[in-house]
């Protein structure tokens, strides 16, 4: 489990800001990991906000819905830079999804770092293809923290790390129902990519 160093200073003023990035493949319970620590900022008082891409919209507009159901309210976003004009004088940001978002969420999350921001977002590493998905390894590069999670490969009960798609379709945003993809280790993610 991620345990934080220190988060510095509670007078914002003071505080530095930082960057962690929470990252896996599917079923690899990021958003899970995103939801726990936001979870312990709004219990100590800090002012929290959630913002995800809006394109995603797999289950309620306004929130970030973890696969396991932990629930927690968020602002759907169209662009990256509207998360700089909505964050106010958060404490803490959380960002989910955010392998949806274009490469303005890397200047974005060190403009609100540098204003004093604890800036955590979660989002898939690698796409169906195992390729990296950007802009997750610029952010990655960035972050004074990163944290991978793993799944359970569905063929072999391995870690897996890879998001193996069951379907035919080539898009690289294909929005996410369950059923269409499963988490694989490396050797199953390959094995089944020849067949
Ligand atoms: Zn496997």
């Amino acid at each position: 489990m991620f345990i934080e160093p220190s988060l510095g200073n509670h007078d914002q003023a003071a505080r530095k800001g930082q960057v962690e990035v929470i990252c896996g493949s599917m079923f690899s319970g990021k958003t899970e990991e995103l939801i726990r620590r936001l979870n312990r900022a709004l219990i100590a008082r800090q002012k929290v906000e959630i913002f995800k891409p809006a394109l995603d919209q797999r289950y309620h507009e306004e929130n970030v819905v973890s696969h396991n159901e932990s629930i927690i309210r968020s602002t759907p976003v169209q662009f990256a830079n509207d998360i700089l004009l909505l964050a106010g004088n958060c404490d803490v940001v959380g960002i989910d999804e955010v392998q949806f978002f274009d490469n303005q969420i890397i200047s974005v999350a060190e403009q609100l770092a540098h204003a004093g921001v604890r800036v955590i977002l979660a989002g898939l590493d690698m796409d169906f293809e195992g390729k990296p998905f950007e802009p997750m390894p610029q952010l990655m590069a960035i972050a004074e923290y990163v944290t991978k999670v793993h799944a359970i490969c569905m063929k072999c009960g391995d870690l897996a790390a890879f998001s193996y798609r069951l379907s035919g379709e080539k898009s690289k945003v294909m929005l996410g129902e369950k059923e269409s993809y499963e988490a694989r280790c490396r050797r199953c993610f390959y094995q089944g990519k020849e067949s």
